[in-house]
């Protein structure tokens, strides 16, 4: 079996050969880019290259780049441990042309390396390009030879890539295996398309625009490309799996947490234990990366992340906090990767164990409280935004780990109810301090509390942030 670790040398060497200067993966949180949350791609870290405001000693790079896609434009948090392909935390592989190849280029070094390095059998892969895109079209028939029914032609933002509401974007070909019968779901661009037997791999993207405000898109000085293959699911596929977490690196994490806990991660549990694992992954990244647990912006993101996984420590019966007790099996097997995991590793260990020691004491407490006021809840009823919002403010439940509490039980909460509470509690706020006199400081108290209320509203919400902290 190909471990997770060679398959990333394996692509990174590969692109080496064909003249890709080897990029260190860049922090998860970008740098000077305040319109972007977390780095979600492999090409945040060379925007200002598409762009040309960067000049580039080498006009071809390639990388592993951590990305966090649980926030903004790019938001996977509700599919994880359900989907078993998505994860918060993953890995991008990809290879990056600053005006260097383009169209042709790309797809010829994709398909070299997908059937001669990575021996994927031929007849199970399958295209899509955009809707109008002759030249990618024409280019997938001379390289690999496809039948016209395997390249399909999308009409959709699927097959339009963007890292945000700004930035370079251009028309892209994702390239999908055929994991066969055995899984449900039809081809791209399908109404079934949503179910596991079609896997999206790699997406090549074709760098030709800027977005440089609403609705105005203006061309790239050259074309360039900019290409994203997830490596849990590459690995998952030359591995023989249909699920990321049967990879060798996601058993180990798994493994470790049935140990601890004594419940079998094939069973009924084993959503919490896959939840488990990738937010682990999340956490340790993001704290080792200099974000830390707070009530606001990118720290609130990351205590959401924490406290679903804790929630699901304490479905599976932990009598202690558990997250932190993992964190040896990761820098095990990413520790040689990410260097910065080993030297973050006490922090990572001690964040987590500080973190999950003061929220048990209120989960076990706001749990029970969830539970009395759903008894009489069934399939398709909602939760009232008043009780969501009591377990947020009392409980420190984030809003996102009651919906995931629900979910199972096909309960919704009233979200517009839980912003409404939310609201009337600062104007009750106001208006007690507006009795009391102090007017001066009150003024500047206020302005500081609506900052960071503000944020830490936009923190959970963060469809309508738009990632923007
Ligand atoms: P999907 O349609 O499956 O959500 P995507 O089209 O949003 O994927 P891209 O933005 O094209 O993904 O990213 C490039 C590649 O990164 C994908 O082809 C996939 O292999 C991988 N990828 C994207 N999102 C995730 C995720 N949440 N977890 C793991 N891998 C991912
Ligand atoms: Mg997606
Ligand atoms: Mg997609
Ligand atoms: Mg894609």
């Amino acid at each position: 079996m190909t471990g997770v670790n060679q398959i990333r040398s394996t692509f990174l060497d590969y692109f080496a050969r064909h003249d890709h200067e080897k990029a260190p993966s860049s922090s998860l949180v970008p740098h000077n880019d305040p319109t972007l949350m977390f780095t979600n791609a492999g090409m945040v870290q060379f925007k200002n290259a598409f762009t040309g405001v960067e000049k580039r000693r080498h006009p071809r790079a390639t990388s592993s780049q951590k990305c966090v896609r649980a926030g903004g434009k790019h938001n996977d948090l509700d599919n994880v441990g359900y989907t078993a392909r998505h994860h918060t935390f993953f890995e991008m592989l990809g290879n990056f042309s600053f005006g260097d190849y383009f169209k042709e280029g790309a797809i010829e070094l994709a398909w070299n390396l997908i059937t001669r390095e990575f021996d994927m059998p031929t007849d199970r892969l399958l295209v899509t390009v955009y809707h109008d895109d002759d030249e990618a079209y024409g280019l997938w028939k001379k390289i690999a030879g496809f039948s016209d029914d395997r390249i399909i032609r999308i009409d959709s933002s699927d097959n339009f890539w963007s890292m945000g509401e700004l930035g370079p974007c251009g028309p892209c070909s994702e390239i999908f295996f055929d994991q066969g019968e055995k899984l449900a779901g039809g081809p791209p661009g399908s109404a079934d398309q949503d179910g596991d037997r079609y896997l999206e791999f790699w997406n090549l993207v074709f760098m030709q625009y800027e977005q440089v405000a609403p609705g105005e898109r203006v061309p790239l000085p050259r074309p360039s490309i900019d290409t994203g293959m997830g490596l849990e699911r590459i690995a998952a596929l030359l591995q023989g799996e249909t699920s990321n977490y049967d990879t060798d690196l996601f058993r180990a994490l798994i493994g470790a947490v049935a140990e601890l806990t004594s419940v079998d991660a094939r069973g009924p549990q084993a959503a919490s234990h896959r939840v488990i694992a990738d937010h682990l992954r999340a956490s340790a990244f993001l704290v080792a990366d200099g974000v830390t647990p707070s009530n606001e912006g990118r720290g609130y993101v990351l205590r959401r992340i924490m406290r679903r996984a804790m929630r699901h420590a304490q479905l599976l019966g932990a009598a202690e906090p558990l997250m932190w007790r993992l964190v040896p099996t990761l820098v095990a097997q990413m520790g040689l990767a990410f260097p910065e995991l080993q030297r973050a590793e006490n922090l990572i260990r001690d964040t987590l164990q500080t973190e999950e020691t003061r929220f048990r004491t209120t989960l076990a407490r706001g749990l029970s409280i969830l539970d009395e006021e759903t008894a009489a809840l069934t399939a398709g009823a909602q939760l009232s935004g008043e009780t969501a919002f009591k377990l947020y403010d009392t409980y420190g439940f984030p809003l996102d780990l009651t919906e995931d509490a629900l979910r199972p039980r096909g309960i919704a909460i009233d979200k517009d109810g839980f912003a409404a509470a939310m609201e009337r509690q600062r104007a009750e706020a106001r208006k007690a301090w507006a009795g009391s006199g102090e007017t001066a400081t009150e003024a500047v108290w206020f302005a500081i509390k609506d900052r960071v209320g503000a944020t830490e509203f936009l923190g959970y919400d963060t469809e309508k942030s738009e990632g923007v902290v």
